[in-house]
């Protein structure tokens, strides 16, 4: 995790708020555009182990794979990396007096979720992406079935 941003600036994906609103459900315009947080336990892939690459769900963008999902046991899919550097984008979080540091969508500028680091967990990178499942969508590794 490298290159933590305070600036805002273009993507290869910009629309107007309205077009947003139009194309997402509420739930996903509320935490994809509004850095929203889903409930703990309630997301679609928290608790998910199929193979496939996980995509923005407001561009389409692979972001994350199951080869670096893991179990944290958190109530929110998480990754110890995403698919590829650049791929996500990182921003100083001072919101509810934390220092975190957000995760966005690189081509989209939409809200994925946080990420934390040094926290134990025995992954490769001691670095927990904590992604609202309603961020992404899992496109299943057709080979991979069965
Ligand atoms: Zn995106």
């Amino acid at each position: 995790m490298t290159n933590v941003e305070n600036t805002s600036g273009t993507f290869p994906v910009t629309k107007t708020e309205d077009e947003w609103r139009r194309e997402l459900t509420p739930e996903e315009y509320h935490v994809l555009r509004q850095a929203g947080t889903e409930r703990p336990y309630t997301g679609e892939f928290w608790d998910t182990h199929t193979t496939g690459v996980y995509r923005c769900r407001a561009c389409g963008m692979e972001l994350f794979t199951s080869k670096e999902k893991f179990d944290s046991h958190c109530g929110w899919p998480s990754f110890w990396a995403p698919l590829a550097e650049g791929k996500v984008r990182y921003l100083r979080d001072s919101t509810l007096g934390m220092e975190r540091v957000e995760v966005r969508c690189a081509n989209c500028d939409s809200h994925l979720g946080h990420v934390f680091e040094g926290e134990g967990y025995n992954t490769p990178t001691d670095q927990r992406y904590c992604i609202n499942s309603i961020s992404l969508t899992l496109e299943e590794d057709a080979a991979a079935k069965d």
